[in-house]
Formats: C-alpha cells, sequence, structure tokens
C-alpha cells in the first residue's frame, strides 16, 4: 500500500482512498481477452468506487477497469446515459411546444 505522508488540513482527493494504491497497474490494463476478474475484486471493496467510475465516464477513459467497469461496460452506460439525454430534450421540447 502506497505511503500518505499528507497531512489532514491537506485536500485529498478520491485517489488517496483507492484500494488500487500499490496495486500492479497491469492488473487494470489487462492484454484483450484477458481476465479482469482479480482488478474488479479490488475495485468491490475500494470506498472510492463511484468517483472512479464517474472520472473516467467524464473523461472519456477508453482502456482499463475503473470503478470496476470494463470498456464494454462504460461504453453501455455512455450510450444509456446519452439515450436518456435524448428523451429528456425531446420531452422538454414537447413540453415548451
Ligand atoms: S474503483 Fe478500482 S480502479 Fe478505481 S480507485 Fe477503486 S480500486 Fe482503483
Amino acid at each position: 500500500m502506497a505511503m500518505n505522508h499528507e497531512t489532514e488540513a491537506e485536500e485529498k482527493s478520491w485517489q488517496d482512498y483507492a484500494n488500487c494504491l500499490g496495486v500492479d497497474p497491469d492488473l487494470f490494463f489487462p492484454e484483450r481477452g484477458a481476465s479482469t476478474r482479480e482488478a474488479k475484486e479490488v475495485c468491490r471493496g475500494c470506498v472510492v468506487r463511484e468517483d472512479c467510475l464517474e472520472y473516467a465516464l467524464q473523461n472519456g477513459e477508453k482502456f482499463g477497469i475503473w470503478g470496476g467497469m470494463s470498456e464494454r461496460e462504460r461504453r453501455r452506460i455512455r450510450r444509456q446515459r446519452a439515450l436518456a439525454r435524448t428523451a429528456a430534450a425531446a420531452q422538454a421540447s414537447n413540453v415548451t411546444a
């Protein structure tokens, strides 16, 4: 586990609480077709999982496991959100029409 020398007064970011601190990063960037199980196991117990996933979604991270989700799983969420935004916009334009 990575040592953190920041004082209490210094602002911490969600990364400081990551369960994967000190874990081999290669685990989170497996070769195509390789298992993601171990990485997802680390994420399962991570208290900043939501922040991590949102960061990856907001920044369009295309590779690796973030917030316990693979590229494919994150793509699905982005698609669902895009559809929801489109539906909400269509509904809003119907209301104002
Ligand atoms: S959710 Fe997973 S990848 Fe993200 S910070 Fe936590 S352990 Fe690391």
